[in-house]
C-alpha cells in the first residue's frame, strides 16, 4: 500500500531541526480507503497524542464503510442498486457530500461528476481490464450528473434513468481528511498533518515554521515539482501515475473524462491548494479533466484557490497566485 502513497511527499527533515521536541511528534500509518493514511501529530502527553491518531484511523474506516464501491453494504452501494428504481432515503452525511459534489460539478461545467462511475465501473486496473468501444458508447448517456435528483426535504436521492452508478473516489478521500482534522481538533491537537493518499490538511504549523509539502514529478517519483511553505491549508494532487496500465501504446488510468469516458489525457498532474481538503480533492480532478487552459480559469476565478499543474510535455503552469514573478521560469 505504500507505494500508493504518492504526490505529497512530507519533508521530514524539519524533526531533525528541533531534537527536543521529538519525542511528542507522534506518527502513524495504515492502509484504509484503498490508500496509505497517515498522521502525524503534536502532543504533549504521548498516549493522549496516540488515543487522537487511532481516533483519526477509526473515522477513516467508517468513512470506508459508508462510502465504498467495493463493499455490497456500504451506503454507497445501496444507492447504486435502488436509486435507479426510485427515491431512497439517505444519511444526512452522504446527502450532503453527493449536494456538494453536485456543486463541483457546476463549477467545473461538468468534468468532476460522480456518475463517471457509469463507464468507470467497466474499467480494472489491477486486471488491466477496459471496456469496449461499444460498452463505452452505450453507457456513456448514463454519465451526467443532471440524472441525479435530490430532494432536500425528504433527504432523498434519485437516478433519473437506469444504468447511472456514482462513485465518490474524487471526493472522499479529501472529505476524510477533513473529518480527520475535526476529530484532532475536538481533541485540543494544534499541530498535525492528515494525508489520505494524495489528500492531505497541515493543522498549525511544523512547532514554528511551516509545513514543507513537496509535489512530486509525474514521472519521476523522487523528484519534486515544487515545494510549498503551508499552514492551516488543505493540499491535493491528482495524476495519472496513482492507478493506471498502459495497453496498446496507450495509458489507462483512474480519471475518467466524463464527455468521453475514456481517461483525461491533456495533463500529468494536478495539485490545488484552497481552504479544505473536500475541495482540493474535488477540484483536483476536476481541474485534470479541464486541462490546463479551462483548468486555469476555474482556480482562478475561485478565491483562496491556487494550483500547479504538469502538463502532457512535463511543462509547470502555476494559477495567478502562485506565478512566479516576471522573468524566472516556472
Ligand atoms: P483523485 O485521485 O482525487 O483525482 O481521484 C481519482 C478518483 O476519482 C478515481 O479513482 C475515481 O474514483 C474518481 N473519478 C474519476 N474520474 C472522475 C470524474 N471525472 N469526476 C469525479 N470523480 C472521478
Ligand atoms: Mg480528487
Amino acid at each position: 500500500m505504500v507505494t500508493r502513497f504518492k504526490s505529497v511527499v512530507i519533508a521530514a527533515l524539519l524533526l531533525v531541526c528541533a531534537p527536543l521536541a521529538r519525542a511528542e511528534w507522534i506518527g502513524s500509518e495504515e492502509a484504509i480507503m484503498g490508500t496509505a493514511i497517515r498522521v502525524e501529530l503534536w502532543h504533549a502527553d504521548r498516549r493522549a497524542g496516540e488515543a487522537a491518531a487511532a481516533a483519526v484511523m477509526a473515522e477513516m474506516h467508517r468513512i470506508d464503510r459508508l462510502m465504498s464501491p467495493f463493499k455490497r453494504d456500504s451506503e454507497l452501494s445501496r444507492i447504486n442498486r435502488e436509486a435507479v428504481k426510485g427515491p431512497v432515503i439517505i444519511s444526512k452525511e452522504l446527502y450532503s457530500l453527493v449536494s456538494r459534489s453536485l456543486d463541483f460539478s457546476r463549477q467545473t461545467r461538468g468534468a468532476f461528476d460522480i456518475t463517471f462511475s457509469s463507464v468507470g465501473y467497466l474499467y480494472d486496473y489491477q486486471r488491466q481490464t477496459k471496456p469496449s468501444e461499444r460498452e463505452i458508447t452505450e453507457a456513456l448517456p448514463n454519465i451526467d450528473y443532471r440524472h441525479i435528483v435530490l430532494d432536500p426535504a425528504r433527504r432523498t436521492i434519485r437516478f433519473a434513468r437506469s444504468g447511472v452508478r456514482i462513485d465518490l473516489g474524487g471526493i472522499a478521500k479529501g472529505y476524510a481528511v477533513d473529518r480527520g482534522i475535526a476529530v484532532l481538533k475536538q481533541r485540543g491537537v494544534t499541530h498535525a498533518l492528515v494525508s489520505a493518499g494524495g489528500d492531505s490538511y497541515v493543522l498549525g504549523d511544523h512547532r514554528g515554521r511551516p509545513w514543507m509539502i513537496a509535489v512530486r514529478d509525474p514521472r519521476e517519483r523522487a523528484q519534486a515539482v515544487a515545494v510549498l511553505p503551508l499552514t492551516d491549508r488543505a493540499i491535493s494532487t491528482s495524476g495519472d501515475y496513482e492507478r493506471y496500465f498502459e495497453a496498446d501504446g496507450q495509458r489507462y488510468h483512474h480519471i475518467i473524462n466524463p464527455r468521453t469516458g475514456r481517461s483525461a489525457s491533456d495533463v500529468r498532474s494536478v495539485t490545488i491548494i484552497g481552504p479544505e481538503t473536500t475541495t482540493t480533492d474535488a477540484l483536483s480532478t476536476g481541474v485534470f479533466v479541464l486541462g490546463v487552459e479551462r483548468g486555469l480559469a476555474v482556480v482562478d476565478s475561485m478565491p483562496g484557490i491556487e494550483a500547479i499543474i504538469v502538463d502532457a510535455q512535463g511543462r509547470v503552469h502555476r494559477s495567478s497566485g502562485l506565478a512566479p514573478p516576471d522573468g524566472e521560469s516556472g
